[in-house]
């Protein structure tokens, strides 16, 4: 993966002071062609990694991070920062109904996502009304009333029989758009999702036809849809319709196959506007929140080692890694007290589980892993308190008649207190093999 490569390039670089504008450069290489194969747009690729490249020339080399883990980190950043940051969330109205107008080519996958999303929707408590304004496509209304019935979504379309008294507007979509919200409001739906037509390329009629519709229901959202498989093209379509109706979220669709994700970063790249939701499938349920630090993994291929960087970096108490930081390069022993700070630190840090399960060959099973219960680190807090400080730093000392005396103060029985030894043995002696290895400093060793 380009993190592993990355990690390979800066091996040796450990101690200096700074990178290099010839250190930099082989990772940019490195950088440009994994964005080029997940799919990223060439433009694209070229102004990200010339901003990944300032920051990374800025660099101070830390002492925690090698160099390599310090530029896939920033590469993280930034990818996250352009992917919209944080997952965006509709935004509702204050009066509803909230109304939702989808856009996009014929074939991105609107219909398909009008039901995968009224029935996400739905599934939070919310009472959506999806409208049919695709009158050109045949078949298209019909579409939407199978995806509807579905979702167990009602569908207002402009078909005899079929809708309310507003039936008389058959054939304009601006005024079914217009009609279609007047009878979510009239019928207390809270959320409506107004389904258009596309073409099979950017025209100027649809253009028209989509800024007309946007300007009569004046939606407090609307959501783009595109093919992820577009490749190249995204910045071109992504531009044209956020120039046209000026969306104010992304869709992508058809994340699933051999999508590798790269038209998320070239689509918000070039309009600003952040991705929201992803859509997976053909079904109903192939439907995803988008997170973008997910998909910034995905296109690096790197897992959650990041998450995992950022969470240390955000929660780690400061003190307590230079302490435990200080503690390696002394060669000092590993003792208790510092087990229960890490397994305190480990806690602050959020779900343990989470936690062990992130961690790249953490001495641990998955079956351990699905036992471990946070609150053992309250009984390990009991049982390390109930040793004498001497005990604590030097816990060679624990004979037998020990052990069963820390039990009974602890309240505790004798097998926790073994259990807890043979763990803290085996953090010592992975907190060894980080110290002469150079992993980093401070993190948790295995604690289950
Ligand atoms: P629209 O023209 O924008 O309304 O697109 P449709 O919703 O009609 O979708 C066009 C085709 O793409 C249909 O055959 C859908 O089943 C298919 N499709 C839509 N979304 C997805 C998706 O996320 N994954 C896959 N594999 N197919 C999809
Ligand atoms: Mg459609």
């Amino acid at each position: 993966s380009l993190s592993d490569r990355l990690t390979a390039t800066f091996k040796n670089l450990r101690g200096k002071g700074r990178l290099t504008e010839a250190d930099v450069d082989g990772t940019v290489r490195e950088i440009r062609r994994a964005l080029l194969d997940a799919d990223v747009a060439v433009p694209v690729v070229r102004s990200f990694v010339s901003r990944v490249k300032e920051r990374a020339l800025g660099l101070e080399v830390s002492q925690s991070l090698n160099p390599g883990q310090q530029v896939v980190k920033i590469v993280n950043e930034q990818l996250v920062e352009i992917l919209g940051g944080q997952t965006r969330r509709i935004n509702l109205a204050k009066n509803p109904p909230t109304v939702i107008m989808l856009a996009g080519l014929q074939g991105a996958g609107k219909t398909t996502l009008a039901g995968k999303l009224a029935k996400h929707l739905k599934s939070e408590g919310h009472t959506p009304l999806l409208v049919a304004c695709d009158l050109q496509r045949p078949n298209a209304v019909k579409q939407l009333q199978i995806n509807g019935e579905r979702a167990g979504v009602p569908v207002y379309a402009p078909h005899p029989g079929v809708s309310s008294e507003f039936e008389e507007a058959t054939g304009d979509p601006v005024v079914v758009a217009g009609n279609g919200v007047s009878e979510a409001r009239q019928k207390q739906h809270d959320v409506v999702i107004v389904d258009t037509a596309g073409r099979l390329g950017v025209d100027e009629e649809m253009m028209k036809q989509a800024a007309d519709i946007r300007a009569a229901i004046n939606p407090h959202e609307v959501l783009f849809v595109i093919d992820s498989m577009i490749g190249q093209d995204a910045v071109n379509t992504a531009q044209a319709f956020n120039e046209g109706v000026d969306f104010t979220g992304v869709v992508l669709s058809k994340l699933d196959g051999d999508a590798r994700g790269g038209a998320a970063l070239s689509v918000t790249h070039v309009t600003g506007k952040p991705v929201m939701f992803a859509s997976t499938g053909e079904g109903l349920d192939d439907f995803e929140v988008f997170h973008p630090d997910r998909m910034a993994g995905r296109i690096l291929e790197m897992g959650d080692i990041l998450t995992l960087i950022e969470q240390a970096e955000k929660s780690w108490d400061k003190d307590e890694a230079e302490r435990m930081a200080q503690k390696f390069v002394d060669q000092e022993d590993f003792t208790l007290e510092d087990f229960l700070a890490q397994m305190q630190q480990v806690r602050k840090m959020g779900s343990m589980k989470k936690m062990l399960s992130m961690m790249p060959g953490a001495a641990i099973s998955k079956q351990q892993l699905e036992q471990f219960d946070e609150s053992q680190i309250d009984r390990i807090e009991a049982i390390v308190r109930s040793m004498t400080p001497h005990e604590r730093v030097a816990p060679k000392l624990l004979n037998g008649s020990r052990r069963a005396r820390i039990a009974r103060g602890s309240g505790v029985h004798v097998s926790e207190v073994n259990q807890l030894m043979e763990r803290f043995s085996q953090a010592q002696k992975m907190m060894k093999k980080m110290a002469s290895g150079g992993g980093m400093p401070g993190m948790p060793g295995g604690g289950a």
